[in-house]
């Protein structure tokens, strides 16, 4: 049994292997991470979205995106620049990782880590957004991608972001929103996975963001501005960098997949009045 798991295995990474290849080998597209030209990006995603991931680092079409915008934002950080990266993904936290001039924390909750007291090398430290183990003013940058749709008390993770940023740091915040939506979709009520999925689109998200959520991050402590993809970049780009950044909403609204461009929103502490 177990020799035929094996095979198996190796079988799949044989697979992903050659499927790989097939994907980098060309110089249609770039990608902005890795600095690789590439045939094509690979689906992936569910449901998969074509050009998504880089068949090289595996980035994403937000990774993508957000390197992009921190790199320029940053000036490619000339000056020096405290970074919290709440669950981060590789890509990304390797690449600013590259800079001396970047001083970064990822951090992340894993309840299993913490329960069993285990140490796990994948981030830096183990803090709950809704409650950091960091000092106020602490963070020029904070990324904070795909993670409020996970937490039970976003509206707590927001102020506590605000709390630890700067006063004139940013939060760059994306998360899983729709635009058919006008007022975000919770349920406390809703708890297991199959039931999370039909109402919020994932097994692991706890609500569905609606055009409301600009309004939820002002609540909190921010200032906050948005961009689309094609507010900042030309098609040529968009296309080239793989950055046809679509926002899947969940599925079970009456009008069906309401697919549209994913928002990035620029929060500045608004809270903060220093004498
Ligand atoms: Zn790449």
């Amino acid at each position: 049994m177990e020799l035929h798991n094996t095979g198996k295995f190796l079988a799949r990474k044989g697979i992903n292997f050659v499927r790989q290849k097939i994907y980098s080998i060309g110089a249609n597209y770039y990608c902005p991470l890795c600095e690789s030209n590439i045939r094509k990006f690979m689906p992936a995603g569910s449901p998969p979205r074509i050009q998504c991931q880089c068949p090289v680092c595996g980035s994403r079409e937000r990774h993508r995106l957000l390197w992009l915008y921190i790199k320029e934002k940053f000036d490619a950080f000339s000056s020096c620049t405290d970074i919290l990266y709440t669950s981060p993904a590789w890509p990304l936290e390797g690449k600013l990782r590259e800079n001396s001039n970047v001083n970064m924390i990822t951090s992340d909750i894993n309840l299993d880590v913490i329960s069993n007291g285990l140490s796990d090398k994948s981030v830096d430290v183990y803090s709950d957004i809704t409650s950091l183990s960091f000092r106020d003013d602490t963070f020029d940058l904070i990324i904070c991608s795909h993670v409020l749709e996970h937490v039970q008390n976003d509206k707590r993770a927001i102020a506590e972001m605000s709390r630890v940023l700067k006063k004139d740091g940013y939060a760059l915040v994306m998360v899983p929103q729709s635009d058919v939506l006008n007022k975000t979709h919770e349920d406390i009520g809703i708890t297991t996975p199959k039931n999370r999925s039909q109402a919020f689109g994932a097994p692991n998200h706890v609500r569905q963001y609606g055009k409301d959520f600009y309004q939820r991050l002002s609540d909190n402590g921010f200032s906050v501005s948005t961009m689309t993809v094609p507010d900042w970049l030309n098609q040529t780009k968009i296309k080239r960098h793989g950055l046809r950044l679509h926002s899947p909403g969940h599925t079970s609204l009456e009008s069906g997949q309401d697919w549209q461009y994913e928002k990035l929103y620029i929060c500045i502490p608004s809270n903060k009045n220093y004498k």
